[in-house]
């Protein structure tokens, strides 16, 4: 089985679409934490006031406050057969904790899928879709953020990688990434 799954990649690596079409083909919910962290500060949550700096800055949002909404969104019972993670784990803490929450449920993770994009391309690709983190400065934090703090998730999770090129058109790259998924199985 497949169904409990980490997509990971660097911004603008097109995780959030991926993720999107991946949940709806594996019938899994979809939980990112970039789209939960913006949907609090929309509604102008405690948690929301709180995180907008991180965000607005290119930083991580503090492991605590991240752990903990994700320990809460893995407990609703959408998640119980399956998930499909877009933005979490981001360091290895973030991922130790993951680890114990699998634990806790005695379910495995089942897959780690990596996108794989060259910087230039995700330099382009962020300027292009303009969100309001999406300006130079900031890009490029984010760009360093993931070198130092993400990618050695790959080497963390060398066992249950599954690595795609994350180049080409949508379909391409998530057709890609599903036939990895069952040549796995
Ligand atoms: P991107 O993939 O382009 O970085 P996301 O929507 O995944 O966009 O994340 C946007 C921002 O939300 C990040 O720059 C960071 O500030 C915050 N964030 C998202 N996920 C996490 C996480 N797991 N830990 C800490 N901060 C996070």
């Amino acid at each position: 089985m497949t169904n409990r799954l980490v997509l990971v990649g660097p911004p603008g690596a097109g995780k959030g679409t991926q993720a999107v079409k991946l949940s709806e083909k594996l019938g899994v919910p979809h939980i990112s934490t970039g789209d939960l962290f913006r949907a609090q500060i929309a509604a102008q949550s405690e948690l929301g006031q709180a995180v907008q700096r991180y965000i607005d800055e290119g930083k991580l949002v503090p492991d605590e406050v991240t752990n903990a909404m994700v320990r809460e969104r893995l407990a609703e019972p959408d998640a119980a057969d399956g998930f499909l993670l877009d933005g979490f784990p981001r360091n290895i803490g973030q991922a130790d904790v993951l680890g114990e929450i699998l634990r806790e449920i005695d379910h495995p993770l089942d897959a780690v899928i990596e996108l794989k994009v060259d910087e230039d391309v995700l330099v382009e690709r962020m300027l292009a879709r303009g969100r309001a983190d999406d300006n130079e400065d900031v890009i490029r934090h984010r760009l360093g953020v993931y070198r130092d703090e993400t990618a050695p998730l790959i080497d963390y999770y060398s066992d249950q990688l599954i690595t795609v090129d994350g180049v080409g058109e949508v379909d391409e790259v998530s057709t890609r990434a599903l036939d990895a998924l069952h040549a796995k199985k």
